[in-house]
């Protein structure tokens, strides 16, 4: 009982159905190594240990009257974007220190559908802004593997969580990367679907032609349950699209009994364009390794060629800045969230309740993106990036006709140290592979592949074709079944 945290959400799902260990046993187990732990890696902003406590006694006695729904009482956490109703929903920012949401996410109704039992919400880049989670309101998130390491971001505590062993799963949103790599600085497997497969009604809008919300778990199979709860239309948001979500755990079941070359007949596209420059040696190595071993399982490698990734870097820092000005408008100190004290008139309100409730690098997007729309030079900035961002999918496409899946290193480096003072062009740079991806709304993923000299994590970006998470999660798994890399767990004792 005493290792409960170890067990894969599949564990978990079995120990339940045999009765081995009830729900509330396990949400007992998890929010007490919460309380013990958190303290060093500042994961969670709020902890719902009463109502957590509640729907897993619920759980078990639906289970008892003979509720068979699988993930019922297994717990999870969402990112602090998920719009959650009744309980603190800050999304990393002082703007929303206060704001008790009214309503809930569509995935988070899903979620709660599928029985399963949430433990709080995970702290974030403010405003999904941020590549380390050192740019949250509610302090920085510590790396599990080393506390002296940012975990990245902007999902950085949805990713810390479930390294530290706190949380099976989490929720995570991604507009330029914020679940990829993070998974690759925590060593774990993190999923981005295409762009409409799960619903953004409810999740604090960024960047909302890019926003896509996905999971993280330590493996393909523990991220496919959590996405298998969470796709699906929603009339709620005109962006989902009304299409049926395979069933990805029977899709990986039937991949494991396809024999010692399950991956026979894939190819896997590599692009030459991101194995340059600042990519870490020993990045590429692991990454190239990890190929080695798809193509042991029966993959091909083909060499193909996409969009330099410094040009899909300048596209999205100009269009989702420009995205962001316009969804932020609505922060404005009125209606809800922060409102400075004795405004001294309309405009006073304004701009002290947006200057004090927002932090410097939201402000600094803000005032990027108002300045990329703003009348004489909207042409030169908004639109031609939007004209860019056609090519950069274009040269996807062109691409997929070639090979079936894209395999790049999902960042340049390993974890970097908090507080290492990098400019934000330097901090930009470092999601140069994962950008284009949400250009272009494809699904893609972080695998773990090994680890550098200092022990941190590396990751691998597995990008698909649209629709195409099935293929993503299937191969990712035919790796973990001969490697053992997502294994390996970070020690907090
Ligand atoms: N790091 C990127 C940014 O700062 C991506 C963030 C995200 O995916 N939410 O915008």
């Amino acid at each position: 009982m005493s290792q409960l945290h170890t067990l894969s959400t599949q564990q978990m799902i079995q120990g339940l159905a045999n009765k081995e260990f009830s729900s509330l046993e396990l949400t007992n187990h998890l929010l007490n190594r919460i309380e013990k732990y958190d303290g060093q890696i500042n994961s969670f902003i709020t902890v719902t240990a009463d109502l957590a406590r509640q729907n897993a006694k619920l759980a078990d006695e639906l289970r008892a009257k003979g509720d068979t729904r699988p993930l019922l009482g297994v717990p999870m956490a969402h990112k602090d974007i998920f719009c959650t109703q009744g309980v603190l929903t800050t999304c990393g920012s002082k703007m929303l220190h206060n704001f008790i949401s009214p309503y809930d996410a569509t995935i988070v109704s899903k979620i709660n559908e599928a029985g399963m039992v949430s433990l709080g919400k995970l702290n974030m880049d403010e405003f999904a802004m941020g590549s380390d989670n050192e740019k949250s309101y509610y302090g920085a998130v510590k790396n599990p593997w080393d506390t002296t390491r940012v975990p990245g971001g902007s999902s950085g505590g949805s990713a810390a969580a479930v390294a530290a062993g706190f949380v099976p799963m989490s929720t995570g949103s991604d507009t330029g990367g914020s679940i990829r790599q993070p998974a690759s600085f925590c060593g774990l497997t993190g999923i981005k679907p295409t762009y409409g497969r799960a619903s953004r009604y409810g999740m604090i809008a960024y960047a909302s032609s890019f926003d896509q919300a996905g999971s993280f778990g330590r493996t393909a199979l523990d991220c496919a349950y959590l996405l298998q709860a969470m796709s699906g239309h929603d009339d709620k948001d005109s962006t989902s699209i009304a299409q049926s979500v395979p069933d990805w755990i029977a899709q990986i079941q039937d991949g494991r009994n396809a024999g010692d070359k399950p991956l026979a007949g894939l190819r896997i596209g590599v692009p030459s364009e991101y194995f340059g420059g600042a990519l870490n040696d020993q990045v590429s190595t692991a990454v190239k390794a990890a190929l080695a071993q798809y193509e042991a399982l029966g993959a091909t490698l083909v060499e193909i060629s996409l969009t330099d990734p410094e040009i899909t870097l300048a596209t999205y820092y100009l269009l989702a800045p420009a995205e962001a000005a316009s969804n932020l408008a609505r922060f404005d100190g009125v209606r809800f969230g922060y409102r400075c004290e004795n405004p001294t008139d309309l405009q006073d309100l304004y701009t002290r309740s947006r200057s004090e409730g927002f932090g410097l690098e939201v402000q600094r997007r803000i005032i990027m993106g108002t300045y990329a729309l703003s009348a004489g030079y909207c042409d030169a900035y908004y639109t031609k990036a939007q004209k860019v961002r056609r090519l950069v999918a274009q040269d996807f496409a062109k691409a997929f006709e070639q090979c079936d899946i894209i395999a790049t290193p999902t960042a340049p480096t390993t974890a970097y140290a908090i507080g290492a003072s990098l400019s934000p062009a330097e901090i930009y740079m470092g999601d140069a592979y994962t950008i284009g991806v949400n250009l272009a709304g494809l699904p893609a993923l972080s695998h773990p592949v090994g680890f550098d000299g200092q022990g941190l994590p590396i990751g691998l970006q597995l990008i698909g074709n649209h629709w195409q998470e099935g293929q993503l999660l299937t191969m990712t798994d035919a790796y973990q079944q001969v490697t053992d890399f997502h294994q390996k767990t970070a020690n907090l004792e």
